[in-house]
């Protein structure tokens, strides 16, 4: 986080004495809502989201400004348990280096839930000793709503939380506060960002998220986590967005699955892929996937780097 190093503490003469801005980092174990939450808070989808765990690989940032606060939402992969591939740990070391250098840590957390996950999460935020609020995700699926009061009351005791605020970022419950409690524990300072500024990944990096996206989903259970898709070829041509897209696997055996019987289901991540991506961008996209196998890339440190994901 480059911009990080560069700023000042001291307010600029400009900043007025209230204004507050700072990385607020959402944190938690995998699939409770971060990515879903990150979207609905900046209105905009800039992080991918299924309903399988693990799908968030990267720091994902979104810059939401006000009058009076500029917070950079920082959207993380999950903190989990285990996984000794190469992937598994940079996914923690992502996350851990985001909770690292956050102002404010924001545990999210599934309604009336609480995982041994959920507990090694919350030993890392104690560890940090930085603010921390939690964010009460899924109160959409709690009813009647008092069951949720006791929950409160629990982590309450668990850790001193500067504030407790439950949401669901699916149904869209409770942002504005959420958003506000958020902006009241960053500390003064100017705006970090320009205030344009939406997010720190550009649009190819989108586009590989997007098609990631669609992958997962179509393959349900089939595959596991090995795999990643890589930009290739971005072209303007003939006015519209040319773009080729490899789709690596780690194993010889999982190109089939990928690719379906008669090509039909990289077909169906293509066309989904491109009919989102349309909306997305505002612009037409001429999309062409390729399947390519990569042994063990997964487990390999110089492909996960050329990959990106180191
Ligand atoms: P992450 O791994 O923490 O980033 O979680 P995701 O944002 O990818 O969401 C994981 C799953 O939980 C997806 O199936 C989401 O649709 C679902 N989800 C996220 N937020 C909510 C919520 O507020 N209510 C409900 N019912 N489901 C949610
Ligand atoms: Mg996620």
């Amino acid at each position: 986080m480059s911009k990080r190093t560069e700023r000042s503490r001291e307010p600029s003469p400009a900043a007025t004495v209230d204004h507050r801005s700072g990385f607020a980092a959402l944190v938690g174990r995998p699939n409770v809502g971060k990515s879903t939450l990150l979207n609905a808070l900046m209105g905009e989808k800039l992080s991918i989201v299924t309903p399988r765990p693990q799908t968030t690989r990267h720091r994902v940032l979104g810059v939401h400004t006000t009058e009076s606060a500029q917070i950079v939402f920082v959207d993380t992969p999950g903190l989990h348990r285990g996984g000794s591939r190469a992937l598994n740990r940079a996914m923690n070391r992502t996350a851990a280096a985001a909770l690292a250098e956050a102002d404010l840590d924001v545990l999210v957390l599934e309604a009336l839930q609480w995982t041994e996950e959920d507990e090694l999460v919350l030993r890392r935020i104690a560890q940090g000793g930085r603010p921390a609020l939690a964010a009460v995700n899924k109160i959409d699926r709690v009813r009647p709503r008092e069951r949720l009061l006791p929950y409160l009351g629990e982590l309450a005791r668990r850790h001193a939380f500067v504030e407790l605020v439950p949401v669901s970022g699916l149904k869209g419950k409770n942002l504005q506060p959420l958003t506000e409690a958020i902006a009241r524990h960053l500390p003064v300072s100017p705006a970090l960002f320009p205030k344009e500024q939406r997010t720190d990944r550009d649009e190819r990096f989108r586009i590989a998220e997007l098609i990631r996206e669609k992958l997962t989903l179509v393959l349900a259970q089939e595959l596991p986590y090995g795999i990643a898709v890589e930009i290739e070829r971005a072209a303007e041509e003939e006015g519209q967005l040319t773009i080729d897209a490899a789709i690596w696997v780690d194993r010889e055996g999982h190109k089939p699955i990928v690719i379906g019987a008669r090509g039909e289901r990289l077909k169906q991540v293509g066309r989904s892929a491109r009919l989102e991506l349309n909306r997305l961008l505002g612009r037409r996209l001429h999309l062409t996937l390729w399947v390519k196998v990569r042994e063990g890339w997964a487990d390999s440190a110089r492909a996960l780097r050329e990959l990106g994901l180191e």
